[in-house]
């Protein structure tokens, strides 16, 4: 639905803190994440890498994405462990309208969202806003239970696009040098410290937040302009680059063997130009020996990611935009595969066991808890996680994760990565292979490579035949774990109401991105039939369908009969209420 208004809304420091207090208070979780799905370190065992010369306390976190697009985001993955934080790619074209519904994760996953959906300072402000928020978190006495007394490091790793004439502009210029020194948006931001939280208005955060940059390119980005970027963002500001790459990189016959023919998913086109247009493999390979070169002249570290997801036509309709991009179980084996080849053909270049090189490698391509101990061995970190968040669970998926690898190591016996990364290599060895990422490569052809084909992934989210309506549904939580903004929060159902919990939304924080609807069991959208509160007069103002104007807690204005509305308030005044503790009247 295309609208006059924003498609995100933020909401400010202090209604973001106002929530975590009064959601604490009220149920016992924090942006809906309750305290059970709270990361707590193991003491016995050490997850940390190093990421371009920065210690790091987990190997994972949200990919560039949805996941890392706005505050609360931020610290609902750091809560969940993730350590590692890729900051939503940030470009020149800050008002660009993306079509929606941009997300389907029905099945394996396919998106058509790409950049922030926020202006360039308003992406600022929200990553300084979950840089502050963390810092503080870390310190608020309530959670220490949870997080442990040292939640230890994490990273923030900033993400630019897409060609050098965007990022040399002022805009994307002095977005970079914000993140370099954010001191002043941090004491900007100092006021809105209040209550529960004065005692840290004046903390000494860490104004440095991001000297790290993951790269994002356009499709058909000649290696030229690749190259210059990369060299432009080291001598002009200094940074660490990490250039992300396409899985097109391995070729058009060899994605299409392995995609169609060894997975099953002949149904999915690929977008031949795509491949045409993109960086060859051959050239690739050169390309990061010389910025490799480039980049330790200057005292500098350079790193690879694999992979962006991968072009293909748009054959399943949910979505609008002729081409779209395939995630999740295919890609992992896609990705993997190119990472083979570019270490065979590297060798001894790249950060993984076997090679020892020194260019790190990053990896996002269908992470999830079942594979992440098999990636990590692999040498690949961070794995960031994006479609696997996006399901049932959502950022609650993360803490699981994170102590199926702890056990993972702990049953190996390692203390640590490093060690247990040494140990996966020996095992590669016996089995004949001269590194654990052509082991895995190896396996995934085999039985190992089940869960990714097509028979394994066919499975439709379940359905139940009724019609969804504004007060009562299944209450299967499923809008609230799936949202990547956490824009639906529930309430206990008052007396004589049908079902436990109602649910309603925070419409600024829902860009329609689609993903509600393809999870919620029932026959609806929740973003559009559950009540839609607001809290901009201008918003409210600019969009269609029922809705509701709340200021100070109360509604001051509605687009629904007089019954629905005192209905609604009625919830908002129980005891678990309205969960925005600085307007909550
Ligand atoms: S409420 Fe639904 S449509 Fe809106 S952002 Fe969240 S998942 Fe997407
Ligand atoms: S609206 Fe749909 S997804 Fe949300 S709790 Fe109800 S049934 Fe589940």
């Amino acid at each position: 639905m295309a609208h006059t208004t924003p498609p995100l809304t933020p909401m400010s420091l202090s209604t973001l803190m106002g929530r975590v207090v009064h959601e604490w208070e009220t149920r016992k979780k924090i942006f809906d994440l309750p305290n059970a799905r709270i990361w707590r370190p193991d003491p016995d065992v050490d997850l940390s890498f190093e990421f371009l010369g920065r210690r790091c306390a987990t190997p994972v976190g949200p990919a560039a994405g949805p996941h890392s697009q706005m505050a609360q985001n931020i610290v609902l993955a750091w809560l969940g462990g993730g350590r590692l934080f890729e900051l939503k790619t940030v470009q020149v074209l800050d008002d660009l309208e993306i079509g929606r519904p941009c997300i389907d994760m029905e099945t394996i996953g396919f998106n058509i969202e790409w950049s922030q959906e926020l202006e360039v300072a308003q992406s600022l402000e929200e990553y300084v806003k979950a840089w502050m928020a963390i810092d503080v978190l870390r310190r608020w006495a309530p959670l220490r239970e949870f997080v442990g007394d040292d939640p230890g490091s994490h990273v923030f790793d900033m993400s630019v696009g897409y060609d050098l004439e965007g990022i040399r502009t002022e805009k994307v210029a002095s977005f970079i040098r914000g993140m370099h020194d954010a001191a002043a948006v941090i004491d900007s931001l100092r006021p809105q410290l209040t209550g529960p939280f004065a005692e840290f208005a004046d903390l000494d955060f860490e104004p440095v937040i991001s000297k790290t940059l993951t790269l994002s390119t356009f499709h058909g980005c000649p290696p030229e302009e690749i190259e210059s970027i990369t060299k432009h963002l080291i001598d002009e500001h200094d940074l660490d680059v990490i250039v992300k790459l396409n899985p097109t990189l391995l070729g058009f016959e060899n994605v299409a063997a392995l995609l169609h023919d060894e997975l099953g998913y002949h149904d999915i086109p690929l977008h031949r130009e795509a491949f045409d247009a993109d960086l060859q493999f051959d050239r690739g390979v050169e390309l990061i020996g010389e910025l490799r070169d480039f980049a330790a002249e200057r005292g500098r570290h350079f790193g690879i990611k694999l992979t962006n997801t991968l072009v293909v036509e748009n054959h399943r309709g949910f979505m609008p935009e002729d081409t779209m991009y395939l995630s999740g179980p295919p890609l992992h084996v896609i990705s993997t595969r190119l990472l083979g080849r570019l270490a065979d053909a590297l060798p001894g270049q790249l950060a993984i066991p076997g090679h020892d090189g020194d260019i790190l490698v990053s990896f996002s391509a269908g992470v999830t808890k079942a594979n992440l101990a098999d990636t990590v061995a692999t040498g690949l970190n961070p794995a960031t996680i994006c479609s696997d968040l996006l399901k049932p669970g959502g950022y609650g998926r993360l803490a699981p994760m994170l102590r199926g690898l702890a056990d993972e190591l702990r049953a190996a016996g390692c203390a640590d990565l490093a060690s247990y990364r040494a140990r996966r290599l020996a095992e590669a060895d016996a089995a004949g292979h001269g590194s654990t990422i052509a082991h895995y490569v190896e396996r995934l052809r085999g039985e190992d490579g089940d869960p990714y084909r097509l028979d394994a992934n066919q499975k439709l989210p379940r359905h139940v035949d009724h019609e969804l309506e504004m007060f009562g549904c299944v209450a299967c939580n499923f809008c609230i774990t799936v949202c990547p903004n956490d824009a639906f929060f529930s309430i206990k159902s008052l007396e004589g109401m049908p079902d436990r919990q109602q649910y309603l939304l925070f419409t600024e924080l829902c860009n329609e991105c689609g993903n509600c609807l393809v999870f919620c069991p029932e026959e609806g959208d929740p973003a559009m039939i559950k009540p839609r509160l607001f809290t901009d007069p201008d918003v409210f103002g600019g969009r269609e369908g029922q809705g509701f104007l709340l200021t100070d807690g109360v509604i001051t204005d509605a687009r629904a009969d007089d019954g629905t509305v005192a209905l609604v308030q009625q919830l908002l005044d129980s005891e678990q209420g309205l969960p925005l503790g600085e307007v909550r009247r």
